[in-house]
Order: structure tokens, then sequence, then C-alpha cells
């Protein structure tokens, strides 16, 4: 690397890689560097096989998260277009702008290697109006379905696109940063210390107790009072085949009359696979699914997630949620899976019970009793969702159908930026999962747009 650069972007994930792309874009004159914690996308590799390697190695930087391309570049590749979730970016750039940055990042999208993707769209849906009846929520998005597999080609032509314009170091942490005299930035990593005016800090939900400690030391303020605790819905794809072939994800919010709790349907897999999540080096569940037919299974995943806010004087939100998740992880030594019957019965779901299952899981995972890690509050509110979503859906509270715990969502602390994403230092911008205003993949490519566009005006 240089010693001096106009822009430092640390991160590259979706908003990292988005805000470089831009910067190539616009032509601009400035001279640019990236610094990635993880390794180069085709050198990102998670070593569990399911053979040899059954569970997380706890490797220095971890493949699934780290790494070019960040948390999503093995995702399912799910772009909402929409205000209603996946952030708060709009509150800073406002509706209109944010939808049309959006729109941006999906044709940038469309013309890397996304072309023929589907776009659904649940606004007027029949399906919005038939769930109102049972007092379930159908929130209005569009959703681009890129998959696993193009989102992964799309992400390497970008690469490959900007390769040549932008200095990239992988395999390299940014320890720390410092002020200099002159109003720009330092930049610390183990194998030295660089600079820029423009300091972009992209580091995504990996990064971000790193990024909420280095903007605590320099006084920017944060809040942090949400975490989403739930599991991850698993049955035959059929059962849920016209929904999801009419408008792919469905958001359904639910709020229990019982608990109070508001539940929702979360990151929908059609014809997709449950996969085991390692933040911090916790075990907690997720879920993906191809494009490509030949890779689709016989089911159908989504988490159902019960948000928590909480009050003084608990603060610590996400220290709840990975208490959790740690709880099922001692249990079951990772991830657990029930089925639903007999999680209604308050019966353990042991081997001999799922081998009798007619739903078959797609992530080995250990059977158990997610009653005993998962707060009743909590588990209450999904089962009783689960009834309600068994009216709109029948077959969704089939016995068999599976559970796996704990899905979790931690929201990242709130970073204290004015509507450009710069804090209250002239040149240090903060944006995506690690600002705390996003968490989705469309929302976190927009804000490195949305910042590009702005230092490239400054300049
Ligand atoms: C399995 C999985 C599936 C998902 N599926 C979807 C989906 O379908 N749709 C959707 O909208 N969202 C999805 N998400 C969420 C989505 O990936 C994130 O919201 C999005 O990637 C956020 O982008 P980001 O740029 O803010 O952060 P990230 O993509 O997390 O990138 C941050 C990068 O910063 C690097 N970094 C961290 N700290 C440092 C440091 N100190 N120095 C240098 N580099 C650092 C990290 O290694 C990482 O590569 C999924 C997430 C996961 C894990």
């Amino acid at each position: 690397m240089k010693d001096k650069y106009d822009v430092l972007i640390v991160g590259g994930g979706a908003g990292g890689i988005f805000a470089a792309h831009e910067f190539v874009k616009l032509d601009s004159k400035l001279s640019i560097g990236l610094i990635e914690k993880g390794k180069p996308l085709d050198k990102r590799k998670c070593p569990i096989d399911g053979d040899k390697i059954k569970s997380c190695i706890h490797c220095k930087s971890c493949s699934i998260m780290e790494g070019v391309g960040g948390a999503g570049a093995f995702s399912d590749g799910k772009y909402n277009i929409t205000n209603n979730f996946g952030g708060d970016m709009a509150n800073y750039v406002g509706d209109k702008k944010a939808i049309e940055l959006m729109n941006y990042v999906d044709e940038i999208n469309m013309s890397m290697g996304g072309e023929g993707s589907k776009r659904y769209n649940t606004v007027d849906s029949q399906i919005k109006r038939e769930a109102l009846q049972y007092d379930l929520h159908l929130l209005d998005a569009e959703v681009r379905h890129l998959g696993t597999d193009k989102n992964y080609v799309i992400l390497s032509n970008i690469v490959e696109k900007i390769k040549d314009r932008i200095d990239m170091v992988t395999d390299t942490a940014v320890e720390s940063i410092d002020q200099n005299k002159d109003g720009t930035w330092s930049v610390i990593t183990e194998s030295g210390t660089t600079s820029a005016k423009y300091l972009i800090l992209a580091t995504g939900r990996s990064g971000s107790a790193w990024t909420s400690k280095v903007c605590e030391g320099l006084g920017i303020t944060a809040k942090n009072n949400r975490v989403d605790i739930g599991i991850r819905f698993e049955c035959p794809a059929f059962i849920w085949d016209r929904i999801t072939d009419q408008v792919y994800e469905s958001k359904i919010m639910y709020r229990s009359g019982v608990t109070g709790c508001t539940c929702r349907t979360f990151c929908m897999n059609p014809k997709g696979a449950v996969v085991t999540e390692n933040t911090n080096g916790v075990m907690t569940v997720n879920g993906h699914s191809y494009e490509d037919p030949s890779k689709h299974t016989e089911n159908t995943n989504f988490a159902l997630l019960v948000t928590h806010h909480f009050t003084e004087p608990f603060k610590d939100s996400n220290a709840y949620g990975e208490y959790i998740a740690r709880l099922t992880n001692m249990l079951a030594g990772g991830v657990m899976v029930q089925r639903f019957g007999d999680l209604v019965a308050n019966k353990r779901t042991n081997s001999k019970r799922l081998a009798e299952s007619f739903v078959r899981p797609t992530l080995s995972a250990e059977p158990g009793n997610l009653a005993l890690a998962i707060p009743k509050l909590t588990l209450d509110t999904i089962i009783e969702m689960i009834y309600a979503l068994n009216k709109l859906v029948p077959g969704t509270a089939n016995y068999d159908n599976l559970l796996y715990g704990t899905e979790v969502k931690f929201y990242n602390s709130c970073i204290d930026v004015n509507n450009e994403f710069e804090t209250k230092y002239k040149g240090l911008y903060v944006i995506g999962d690690a600002s705390g205003t996003t968490h989705s993949l469309s929302q976190a490519s927009s804000e490195g747009v949305y910042v590009a566009r702005i230092i490239a005006e400054k300049k």
C-alpha cells in the first residue's frame, strides 16, 4: 500500500465494494485504497466439509463472514428494494432517494452478471389481502433474488473491474485509526500505517464491535437496544410453493394476542438449505438457496424472529441474544433441531424421532429440546405465529416440520452520523451494517454508492 491516499475504505463487503465500484464508475481521479481483514474472494473457503471437519474450528478469519465480498458473498443474494425493512437508510437520505439508490444497485447487479434473475413484488398481491384475515401482515417489498451462484459471479466481475484502479489489500485487519494534525486519518494495520483525507469504515457486522470501540474512543455516541431472537423453520417446499412461487420472499408480521410480542418471517429460502453461521465464535443458524434448479433441495426454510427492545437499566441487547445462542451451543454443541410436534408436546426430539420424521433436515444439527434454551416469551410467540401461518398456508403446523435454534439477528450500535453518514469528525464516514443504519445487502451497497458520490463531489 502507499503511504497516502485520498480515500481509504476499511472493509470489502457490500458497502465497501459498492463504494469502490462507484468511484471507478465516476472515473474519479481520487487515489483509493481498500483494506480487508479476510481473504480474497476466490480464496474464501469454510473448512467445514461435513466429513473430516464437521463443526467450526474458529479460523483466524471466518470465510463465511469475512473476506472480499463480505458477509453476503455466499448468501442467497436477496436484494430487497424497500424502506420497510433491511435498515434505516431512508431516515438519512429520504424515502425517494433510498429507493432510487437501491434500484441503481440493482441495475449494477444486472449489468455485472445478474441478468435473467427474477424480481418479485408483494405490493397489492392477493396474498396480502388473504393474510390479513388471519392477522398476518405482509409487508410491501420488491425483491431481486440473485441466488448464491449468481451473487458470487457478480462479485467476481465487480472485483475484476475495479482491481486495476483500487489498491486492494486483503488478509489485513485495521487495528486502529488516528486523526492527524492536518485533519487526515492514519490507518494502522499490523503491516504498517497509511493515511487518507477521507476514511470510510464499512466493517459490517463482524467488525461492528471494533468500529463501535473506535467511535467510542473518539467520543462519537452510539445507541443499541434491539435484538431479534428465534428459530429457522424448515418444511417441504410444496407446502409454501403457493406463496414463494408468487412473491419469493414474504416478510410477514404477526403480533401475539397473548405475549404482545411481534414475530416476523425473515430470509425465506424456497428449495434452499439451512446453514450454520459463526458470529464471533457463537454458532447460530441461517439459510440460503441457489438460483440453479439443479442445486435445489426438497425443503423451504425461513426464520421466525421475535423482536426484543430493552429499556433501562439493561443496555446490552446483543449480549442477551448471544447468551441464548451460547446456551443452545452448550446443550447441542452447535445448532439444535427439533420437530414442531415434539416442541408443542414438550418432548425432546432425539435421533430416533428425527430419523422417523417425514421432513429430511438439510442441516446436520443435534436433535434436542429448544424449550431448554429459548425463553418462554419468545418461544410461545413463535408457536402462536406458526399456528396463524397454518391458516394461510395449511401444513405449516405439521408435526414433522423442523425448527432449528437459535437464530439471532444482532443489531449493531447505531453510530451517530449525519445525513451523509459522516461522523462529527470531518472526513470520517461509517456506513453499512457496522453503522447500525443497515442490515441488508441492498441498503449497505446503496450507502457505499451514496458516500462515494458525496466524496467524489467534494474533491
Ligand atoms: C449467511 C448470510 C446470508 C445473508 N443473506 C442475505 C440476503 O440474502 N439478503 C440481504 O439483504 N442480506 C443478507 N445477509 C446480510 C448481508 O450480508 C449484510 O447485511 C451485508 O453484507 C452488509 O454489508 P456491509 O458492507 O455493511 O458488511 P459486510 O458485508 O459484513 O462486510 C464487512 C467487511 O469488513 C471486513 N472487516 C471487518 N473488520 C475489519 C477491520 N478491522 N479491518 C479490515 N476489514 C474489516 C470484514 O472482513 C468484511 O468482509 C446475509 C448475511 C449472512 C451472514
